[in-house]
């Protein structure tokens, strides 16, 4: 009897301490009031059992309510009897972390511009409202994404899957634009690539969330054919294949991930694109259901069948589509596009469709990840604060010397972030906040392999990896160990769920696979991932999959070492990062680190 009511009271003290959103300490201060004065929710008290809110939706009834008076009374004389005194100062600064934490921080949330962006590239424009180029239908909305309180996801389109906004029976909807600006001719390739967020309980059937890209000949006027593809596939596998049980659950797991298209025009005469994103056969539950969509990203990609992948490293039988390119070094090339072979002196959001990398095919990682935000909170580089989202188009920027690709990044993040300082400790309480940075990197075009290298396997053996940054992504974001403290081994449950958060010298980081960075292509499990970003080494850094269906972590054929890389013919050696799988992006340097990145943020170059 003893034990049984000595774990009722556990039970329900547990309940109460966990649940309990309104009863915890303010985010502002001590005394019960926010910074602004207005006042936090009550504090948590010795003996509550339901947190207030949860308790107005129960409406007990009077006899209820005396009964559980009573319960409250006598949990408290008990809970009081068992714990110390500094368990219950313990109590008393309790704050939750999680979902059913404490009501967030209120901020205002400046204006933003509606709907997605378009980005366009090459001689692509759109048709009609540069400032609207999306036409809605259906159960779709546009506007602020999520709770702005918590996440900076900015604005976009939302389509509901759990809501039958215009009320005609189905939950269906579409977002689309005109393009124009084509080059006439017939099979030039472009790829659609959108940004898109499946919330944890977005779900059709029939796999119906797609992106459909229509043919048109005189200025958009005559419809020629279209083709249509299903991305919910993608969405089902990536909850399944890059789950991560150390992933903070905070925000939900959803996450921004690039879903894309390739297309061909299939006739010269063909000068309009419609592209559209949609869902039909919507089925998911009211609340967490949408599919939220910031961006569409149009450009012309090199012909694939231009490039048929070496079979042995030969000069050779190199493939028709690079006799067009200038050589940069290294694997990367310069597409003149029938213009001046010199190539220009940097790279930019401009230009980044015309850098491409030689991999397995020619791809280019740069776009759309050039560009980013200075989000509300943020610093700048003078340490201000940001009071209203600016988007900073040159957030990267690239050049070349004979050794090098130098990268000048601000290490700003080009997706959303939770908000930091996290004062309601709704992630782990982080203090910090995202600062501007002016990094330079120095990524070595011919990277050589350390004889001398160690890895970084366990905290006892972490000589392999320095703390701070270890590499970047193509977004000009760093990477860094998967430790984040020198006492602690992962730093995975600490992070928002873009995979990153804010150092104490406020420079935001990746431990662990960057999920929110933008992809050449979909990284959709159907083939081996795209390039992500480099290790100081100058070795790339790939997504997670090898081959159909197969993540690198669990390749027997070709298996990583314990440094996260293997190698093939076409990409040479490369790290793939692991999702749920220590060491996560890379587990030291395989090759040798170039010395120039350890001083690259005051500097110029030793060599
Ligand atoms: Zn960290
Ligand atoms: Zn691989």
């Amino acid at each position: 009897m003893l034990r049984l009511l000595f774990g009722m009271v556990a039970f329900v003290a547990g309940l109460a301490l966990i649940v309990s959103p309104a009863v915890s300490q303010p985010p502002g201060g001590k005394d019960g009031k926010g910074k602004d004065g207005k006042g936090g929710p009550p504090r948590f008290e010795l003996g509550q059992v339901f947190p207030p809110p949860l308790l107005a939706e129960l409406k007990l009834t009077p006899e209820q309510e005396k009964e559980l008076d009573a319960i409250r009374k006598d949990l408290k004389t008990k809970l009081d009897k068992l714990l110390t005194d500094e368990q219950k100062k313990t109590v008393e600064n309790f704050r939750p972390r999680g979902p059913g934490g404490p009501e967030p921080r209120p901020i205002d949330v400046a204006p933003l511009p509606a709907a997605a962006r378009l980005n366009l590239h090459g001689s692509l424009k759109p048709v009609g409202d540069e400032k609207a180029p999306f036409v809605l239908t259906g159960d779709t909305t546009e506007g602020l994404l999520g709770d702005a309180r918590l996440e900076h996801n900015g604005s976009g389109i939302r389509f509901l899957s759990g809501e039958d906004l215009n009320k005609d029976g189905v939950r269906a909807g579409s977002a689309t634009c005109g393009v124009t600006g084509l080059r006439v001719e017939k099979g030039r390739w472009y790829r659609v690539r959108v940004r898109g967020l499946a919330q944890d309980d977005f779900a059709v059937e029939k796999d119906d969330l797609f992106i459909k890209v229509e043919f048109f000949k005189d200025d958009g006027k005559n419809p020629l054919d279209f083709i249509k593809k299903s991305i919910y596939p993608q969405v089902e596998l990536e909850r399944k294949s890059l789950a991560d049980s150390g992933t903070n659950k905070s925000l939900g797991l959803a996450t921004w991930r690039t879903y894309s298209i390739n297309v061909r025009t299939p006739y010269a005469e063909v000068d309009t694109l419609k592209v559209s994103v949609g869902f039909g056969n919507g089925i998911g539950k009211a609340k967490g259901s949408e599919f939220w969509v910031s961006e569409v990203d149009i450009s012309p990609i090199p012909d694939p069948a231009d490039y048929i992948p070496p079979t042995k490293p030969s000069t050779d039988r190199n493939p028709p589509a690079l006799k067009s390119l200038v050589k940069l070094g290294g694997r990367w090339y310069y597409d003149p596009r029938g213009g001046s072979k010199d190539p220009p002196k940097q790279f930019d959001h401009t230009n980044a469709d015309r850098l491409y990398y030689l991999s397995d095919r020619l791809e280019t990682p740069f776009v759309g990840n050039m560009s980013a935000w200075l989000r509300r909170g943020y610093l700048d580089r003078d340490g201000n604060t940001v009071e209203k989202d600016q988007f900073v188009p040159d957030a990267v920027v690239i050049s070349f010397t004979e050794k090098h690709l130098v990268m000048k990044s601000k290490n700003l993040p080009n997706h959303p972030t939770a908000v930091f300082p996290d004062r309601s400790r709704f992630l782990d309480g982080n203090p910090n906040v995202i600062r501007e940075q002016r990094d330079t990197w120095y990524i070595p075009l011919e990277p050589k392999p350390n004889p001398t290298r160690a890895a970084a396997m366990t905290m006892e053996n972490k000589r392999g990896l320095p703390m701070g940054p270890i590499g970047v992504a193509v977004n000009g974001v760093v990477f860094f160990n998967p430790f984040d403290h020198i006492t602690e081994a992962d730093a995975v449950w600490r992070l928002d769920r873009c995979c990153g958060h804010p150092s104490p010298s406020s420079e935001y980081h990746y431990h662990k696979y960057p999920v929110c960075v933008n992809t050449p292509w979909a990284d959709d499990g159907s083939e081996h991932s795209p390039l992500i970003g480099f290790a100081f080494d100058g070795f790339p850094v790939y997504g997670p999959y090898e081959s159909k269906g197969l993540l690198a972590k669990d390749s027997k054929d070709n298996p990583l070492n314990e440094y996260n890389l293997h190698e093939d013919d076409a990409r040479g050696p490369h790290y793939h990062v692991t999702p749920g799988k220590f060491p996560h992006i890379i587990g030291g340097y395989w090759g040798e680190m170039d010395p120039n990145n350890r001083s690259a943020k005051k500097g110029p170059p030793k060599k």
